[in-house]
This record gives C-alpha cells, sequence and structure tokens, in this order.
C-alpha cells in the first residue's frame, strides 16, 4: 500500500492519446482510478489541456459541451465532471491547467520583475511551472492521474508531453506510469483492422522520449489478440502492456472492460499491491443502469442545443442515474426551446407527452420564452418540474407574469425596471462577457425547515448518514432541531431573482425555499399546490454522482 501523508510518496499515472482525440481518453483515465480507489487509495485526477484559453468559460459548449464548474469557482470542461462521477472526489482549480494560465501566470511574473533579468522559456519555465501544478495538484492523494488533452505530436501540446517527460526525473521512473490510447480503426472494404496510424504514433511519442508502460487499443468492436500483439511488436514494448478496449454501452462499464484486459496486473505491479479492488457499488449500479425496467419516465429536457448530450451531460447523466436507483428508464425527449417559444405546435405537444420537465442552465434570450412556456405549463398542469439555474429564473419569470406582470422577464433579455422579475447581481453590470466573473462556485444556502425542499435534502442528508448510499460526510448539508437545512451547492450566474416581486411570485404560485444565509439572493424555490415543482439557482447536477445521486434529482425522478 502506498502510505502518504502530503505528497511525498505519490504515485503519478500520465494518459496520452495518440492517432486521434475523443476516443474516450478521459474515461479510461478515470476507470482507472476508479479500481486504484476501490482497491483503498486516495486518487485526484487533473486534466492539462493544450489550449490557450484561461479557462473553459468563455468555450462555445456547443464545440465543447458542458462548462463545468469546481466547488471553488473555476470553469473546466466537461472531463472533470467526469473524474468528480468516477472517482467520488472533488476536483479543484489545481485540477486543470491549461497553457492559458500557464502563460498567463508566467507572463505575469515576468512583468512584475519576477524573473531578475532571466530569457523566460518554454523550457524549463513553462516546463516546470506545468510540473509545480502536477505536484499541487497531487498534494493528499496516494495515486494522481493526470489526462493530457488532445493527441500526440499536437503542435501546442508540445510542452506538456516534455513535462510530463521530465516529471520523472523529479519523482522517479518508477513512480510514474505512462499510458497511451491509441485508436484503431475498422476498414470496411477491405474488413480489417488497420493499426498503421497506432504504431506511428507510438514512435512520435517515443520520439518525444515516452516509452508507455500500457497501451490501450480503442476499437470499435472487440480485437483479436493479434492486433494487440503486432502493436506491441512494432512499438517495442511487452505483449501483455497492449490491451482492447472496445466500444461498449455504458461509460460505467469501462473499469469492467479494463479489468478483464489484465491491466490490473500492471498496475498492481506499479503500486506493489495484488489486492482485489472492491467494484460491489458498481456493479450494483453498473447492474440497474443496463437493466429494462417495466415502467420508462419521459423527461423533457427544454433546451437550446437539442440533441447535443455534452452539452447537458452533468444534466443526463444525474437523470439517467436517478433511473438507475428508482428502477425506471429514463428517456430523454428534447424539447427546442427556440421552437416552443415561437408557439411551434409540435414542440408543445411534446411538452405535453413528456412525464416531468427539466429546465437547464444557459445564457442569452434565445429560447428563453420556450423555458417559460415550459414552466408557465408545469405551473398551470401539475406537471413536475425542475429548474436549474436559469431554469429557477425562468420559473419565477412564469410565475410573475401569471401574478400579474405582464411583461416580467429578466434583465439579461432586456426587461426594465418594473418588469425586471430576475436582475443582474450587485457588482456584475458592464462585466457580462467577461471571462471568470460570474458568482462561482460553491456558496451557501438555508433551505426553510417547513419547505418540500428542506425534506428533500433532510430526507438525503439521514440516507447518508445511515450509510445506506456512499459519499462524503455532510455532502447534501446539515439540519438543525427546527428542520432548517444549511447545504451547499455549486453556482455559475450573473443574474438572479428580484425580491421586490416576490409579491407577485408568490401570486403566480412559486414561493420561496431557499435563500443565502444572509437572505440576500434567493437560492431555492418551490410551488406549494405541485406535487414536484423544484427550482434552484445553482447547478445541483454537478455535486450528482452514479453512487450518491442528488436529492432533487431523485426525487424528481420518484415523482413521474
Ligand atoms: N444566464 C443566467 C445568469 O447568468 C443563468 C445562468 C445559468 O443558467 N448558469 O444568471
Amino acid at each position: 500500500m502506498v502510505n502518504n501523508k502530503k505528497n511525498k510518496n505519490c504515485k503519478y499515472i500520465f494518459v496520452t492519446g495518440g492517432v486521434l482525440s475523443g476516443v474516450g481518453k478521459g474515461i479510461t483515465a478515470a476507470s482507472m482510478g476508479a479500481i486504484l480507489k476501490a482497491k483503498g487509495y486516495r486518487v485526484t485526477m487533473q486534466k492539462c489541456d493544450p489550449y490557450l484559453n484561461v479557462d473553459a468559460g468563455l468555450l462555445n459548449p456547443v464545440e465543447h459541451g458542458e462548462c463545468y464548474v469546481t466547488h471553488d469557482g473555476v470553469e473546466t470542461d466537461l472531463d472533470l465532471g467526469h473524474y468528480e462521477r468516477f472517482l467520488d472526489f472533488e476536483t479543484s482549480k489545481y485540477s486543470i491547467t491549461l497553457s492559458g494560465s500557464i502563460n498567463k501566470e508566467l507572463i505575469e511574473k515576468e512583468r512584475a520583475g519576477g524573473f531578475h533579468g532571466k530569457t523566460v522559456q518554454l523550457v524549463p519555465h513553462f516546463t516546470n511551472l506545468v510540473q509545480e501544478k502536477i505536484e499541487k495538484a497531487s498534494v493528499d492523494s496516494d495515486i494522481h492521474i493526470v489526462e493530457i488533452g488532445g493527441t500526440v505530436g499536437d503542435y501546442e501540446g508540445l510542452s506538456f508531453l516534455e513535462a510530463i517527460r521530465l516529471f520523472a526525473n523529479r519523482v522517479g521512473r518508477r513512480n510514474c506510469l505512462y499510458i497511451d490510447v491509441v485508436y484503431v480503426p475498422w476498414i470496411n472494404t477491405s474488413k480489417e483492422l488497420k493499426t498503421k496510424p497506432a504504431q506511428n504514433a507510438l514512435k512520435d511519442l517515443r520520439g518525444f522520449g515516452i516509452i508507455p508502460d500500457i497501451v490501450c487499443v480503442r476499437t470499435e468492436k472487440p480485437a483479436g489478440r493479434e492486433i494487440c500483439e503486432k502493436i506491441a511488436r512494432f512499438a517495442g514494448i511487452a505483449d501483455d502492456a497492449v490491451v482492447n478496449l472496445p466500444d461498449i454501452d455504458s461509460v460505467y462499464d469501462v473499469p469492467f472492460n479494463v479489468l478483464k484486459s489484465g491491466v490490473l496486473n500492471i498496475l498492481n505491479d506499479f503500486v506493489n499491491d495484488d489486492s482485489e479492488p472492491d467494484m460491489s457499488r458498481w456493479e450494483d449500479f453498473s447492474r440497474r443502469r443496463a437493466k429494462k425496467y417495466k415502467k420508462t419516465v419521459k423527461i423533457g429536457l427544454v433546451a437550446k442545443y437539442v440533441g447535443n448530450e455534452d452539452t447537458y451531460i452533468c444534466v443526463t447523466e444525474a437523470l439517467k442515474a436517478a433511473g438507475a436507483w428508482n428502477e425506471v428508464n429514463v428517456l430523454i425527449d428534447w424539447i427546442n426551446a427556440e421552437k416552443l417559444g415561437d408557439g411551434d405546435k409540435s414542440e408543445l405537444e411534446l411538452l405535453k407527452k413528456v412525464d416531468g420537465i427539466v429546465v437547464p442552465g444557459g445564457f442569452g434570450a434565445r429560447g428563453a420564452e420556450g423555458k417559460i412556456t415550459a414552466a408557465t405549463y408545469a405551473l398551470e398542469n401539475d406537471k413536475p418540474y425542475l429548474g436549474l439555474c436559469l431554469g429557477l429564473q425562468m420559473a419565477c419569470v412564469a410565475a410573475a407574469r401569471r401574478g400579474g406582470i405582464s411583461k416580467a422577464n429578466s434583465e439579461e433579455f432586456g426587461a426594465k425596471d418594473g418588469e425586471n422579475v430576475v436582475y443582474i447581481m450587485e457588482g456584475q453590470k458592464g462585466k457580462e462577457s467577461t471571462g471568470g466573473t460570474m458568482r462561482l462556485g460553491d456558496y451557501p444556502a438555508v433551505l426553510k425547515a417547513d419547505s418540500k425542499t428542506a425534506e428533500i435534502y433532510r430526507n438525503a442528508i439521514d440516507k447518508m448518514k445511515s450509510g445506506k448510499v456512499s459519499g462524503t460526510k455532510d455532502w447534501w448539508g446539515t439540519y438543525n432541531k427546527s428542520g432548517a437545512v444549511s447545504t451547499v451547492e455549486r453556482h455559475r450566474h450573473r443574474y438572479e431573482v428580484n425580491q421586490k416581486f416576490l409579491k407577485e411570485i408568490e401570486k403566480g404560485g412559486i414561493v420561496v425555499s431557499g435563500t443565502s444565509p444572509d437572505g440576500k439572493l434567493v437560492e431555492f424555490v418551490e410551488a406549494p399546490d405541485c406535487k414536484f415543482f423544484c427550482a434552484t439557482q445553482a447547478h445541483p447536477e454537478f455535486k450528482s454522482r452514479p453512487l450518491t445521486v442528488h436529492p432533487l434529482f431523485n426525487e424528481f425522478v420518484k415523482n413521474l
């Protein structure tokens, strides 16, 4: 067993990718992490990405997928969400390292005279700073896994490869394990798998001074052993270090595929420990997720980027996990918010047919009317509704319109005084399109003792205490004798509910169920007359894990 107080004895796993990106490098890395965690280690993960962006906050969600937010308020890409779901640990600002942020730090130091006349260079300054970031991110862990974004050989990623190569000098080669994930395509015309691109990719990696300890060969269908052996031969590595990981239906089965592949022997040698990983909770979850249940629930996701799972991945993952634990099949029906807002009949029909409605987070006026329509429909027809961030704001606008302010809207979409039921937060004016300036990360909230929302949280807190679900103590908060709940959720917003309009909102059917501890910000609302109508200014989906589903998602699905 690695026994690590700080990170003195930490072991490091570096995961690179060859041939092309987007073949599941992150999931493979996270699966190895889940296995090592199931052996009893404290495992953490980090993503190094060669973009010149400073963070992922301003990246287009259609191109780049969901923007994930760490507890300490950094906007990152969706991989960190996978890490949290697979490893049940909280990523932080140290878990993401972008070229842009490294360059920014170096340039700021240079401008402040911090280099004392020295020439500042990619090697050693950039590469050293990357290594420092890796060490920092690994504090308090036994095994730290670093995923390098992009593909080996990308011009922009070279300094990261150099940094991880040099890292072996810093901590000793035996404390580092290099994994390369390559893709082997199936060529339909000749009906064969072609290993040449993978061979070339491995040659490139060797050219950068890294000989991998494990090569994961990703294929569409299971490949014969001879494919791995061929790659091993040409790459000059041992046969059993090359394993095949074919595509499978659920990402949560990847850890089991990894276990079947024989990688465990290599991981065991690396940590010098033959103990069996305890995967029982994962097995239970994976079985439940794969099962077909008698009941199917249709959830309408009212969104701007329809059909793009990556853009709302934490939301869909939380819904599917809630389905597995509640023994129902979850079917997501994408409802086009823009069309719904324009009065499109077929979109409205879709909305009527679903069992429940989710309005996720979002920015900009496009699709806003459709989200207000969805919330109004839910209020008037007692259709279960879960509102996430913008989903809360639009629910309050819907209620205020019902309560008499016919032109109620958000200031984000041009509402003026007297109609701005949602308005810009203090100190946010003028920062609307800037990066890293929203209200980001963990903020506390207090839930009113007699609210449904508080009851949902109290039940989850009790369940966690009883040890029936896995997870960290106080993950869902605490409650006092009177039943008021103190909880913490992650945030990413610039606008908030204007409490001047609470009377009208209430008249429209919605009451406040939770606020910031000082009462200044509305954090949770609910509709007392509906079976399930809860919304939060936060993003609870960021704290939902497959094995510890967020109580709001769990309760929503239970009510369908
Ligand atoms: N656009 C809204 C705001 O900035 C909601 C943000 C979100 O849904 N994450 O407040």
